[in-house]
């Protein structure tokens, strides 16, 4: 499998498309690229492959500051540098025109911007239409989570035989909008036993080398009503990092003895939590204090309780927010939001405030829950600035933040904050000037590097 996804960083650059794809990674219009009559040498110039572990990558745009118009940011200053790569780390940030070390081979990014390479920190990568022939999910109205669990028995058999082909598909995908750190959930149930994780195993082992995905084994048809806790501590013995968990009073119908099983699992194997929370009203209130006074009490679980979706969050007077933020803060719980549109909005900025820390993720990218997923963290991020008034200059930069695990290239005050000598060599190439017009225009990534490593598109040769 790894010469088949070598075989297509080839034909990114080298396919059907010829001198129009060549351009396309540089960032070229088509006209503008045969006016460059010498095609060829074009051509010859652009690269999929960086097989050196120390190298230069030369005309690397990075962030260096905010313009300021009186009290205004009105815009973000960049300029080009050099960055010289070693063993997966950016060892030196060099000013452009700096020596270089003649026998360093040299890589160009065409002026392109930096940005810190996204994580994708709640996806479905082990069910998943992606890769495979168009189909729509069925309709939704009026089905309940149990009625969508009866369909998912149907279906699951069905997707078996092709999952692990869609799961590098996918994976593909990611790579190419800048994103090398996922958290997959990965289904454990009756259906598909340890089929799902099996296979997902699989994928991931041949894209080991350009991304790293942790996996939540999850209970989709629920862990009491399922009767799958066998096969969760099962999962658990195959190396999974997280005990996922499921609506425990409308699928479970018993709140605290759900809960208290997912978390007895976590502890007796040592791992962490990432539960998919969707009830609202008391119920989903109640199974999140539930879950915060057991960390409380139980030391080793602290910083080690995730929140998929939380839409109760989203439901609670301002007074009663703060407060439970404010002990989720101090329990180090993370809350992880697909940033939902629609009737309920979640109060992420104030969850921020409390610090409680925040991730977002695709959740479906196309499957029998949504065909609306793109796999791009930047969509996210366009998506928060959009809801949480994030319209200006300095609101579009801090919108990143939700994507990139809390990375930002500049400090609030406008400092550059990364990258710094010393970080991975983690980053995207972005056709924009600036993180700002990235987020609003979710602008086209042209490289990804993960590790030091070039794992998607392509650089020219310097
Ligand atoms: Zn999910």
């Amino acid at each position: 499998m790894h010469t088949e996804h070598r075989h297509s960083r080839r034909a990114f650059l080298c396919g059907t498309g010829g001198l129009m794809t060549a351009s396309a990674v540089m960032g070229m219009g088509a006209a503008s690229a045969a006016g460059a009559a010498a095609g060829a040498a074009e051509e010859l110039a652009l690269t999929g492959e960086i097989a050196e572990t120390h190298y230069y990558l030369t005309e690397v745009r990075l962030e260096s500051g905010f313009e300021r118009e009186s009290e205004y940011i009105t815009a973000t200053r960049t300029a080009l540098h050099t960055l010289e790569i070693r063993d997966g780390s950016i060892q030196a940030i060099l000013e452009e025109g700096a020596a270089l070390t003649p026998d360093v081979p040299r890589y160009s990014a065409g002026g392109k911007l930096a940005l810190p390479a996204f994580r994708d920190m709640h996806i479905h990568l082990d069910k998943t239409f992606y890769g495979g022939p168009w189909q729509a999910p069925l309709p939704r109205q009026g089905k309940t989570i149990m009625d969508m669990i009866a369909r998912e028995e149907i279906l699951l058999p069905k997707l078996l035989p092709t999952s692990q082909r869609r799961a590098e598909a996918l994976i593909e995908l990611l790579l190419s909008q800048g994103t090398t750190m996922a958290r997959s959930h990965c289904n454990i149930d009756p259906v598909s036993g340890l089929k799902s994780l099996e296979h997902l195993q699989l994928a991931l082992e041949n894209h080991r080398d350009r991304f790293d995905c942790e996996i939540v084994a999850f209970p989709q048809h629920g862990l009491l009503h399922s009767k799958v806790d066998g096969l969760m501590r099962e999962a658990m013995a195959m190396g999974v990092q997280f005990v996922g968990g499921l609506d425990p009073t409308n699928v479970d119908g018993a709140m605290e003895q759900s809960l208290d099983a997912m978390f007895q699992i976590a502890l007796d194997h040592d791992k962490a939590v990432d539960i998919h929370l969707h009830e609202t009203g008391p119920a989903g209130v109640a199974a999140i204090h539930h879950m915060v006074e057991t960390v409380e009490r139980t030391p080793q679980l602290k910083g080690r309780l995730n929140l998929s979706h939380a839409f109760a969050l989203g439901t609670l007077p301002e007074a009663e927010l703060d407060a439970l933020a404010e002990r989720m803060a101090a329990q180090g719980v993370t809350v992880i939001s697909t940033v939902p549109i629609g009737a309920l909005t979640m109060p992420l900025p104030r969850l921020r405030e409390k610090g409680v820390t925040l991730m977002t993720g695709t959740d479906s990218v196309i499957d029998h829950w949504s065909p609306f997923g793109t796999g791009d963290m930047l969509e996210k991020a366009n998506l928060c600035a959009q809801l949480y008034g994030g319209r200006d200059e300095f609101g579009l930069t801090r919108a990143m933040a939700i994507a990139t695990g809390d990375l930002l290239p500049l400090t609030d005050a406008g400092e550059r904050a990364w990258p710094k000598p010393g970080d991975a060599a983690e980053f995207a190439l972005a056709e924009a000037n600036c993180s700002a017009e990235a987020v609003a225009r979710r602008s086209a990534r042209t490289a990804t590097f993960h590790k030091g490593r070039l794992v998607y598109g392509g650089v020219a040769r310097a």
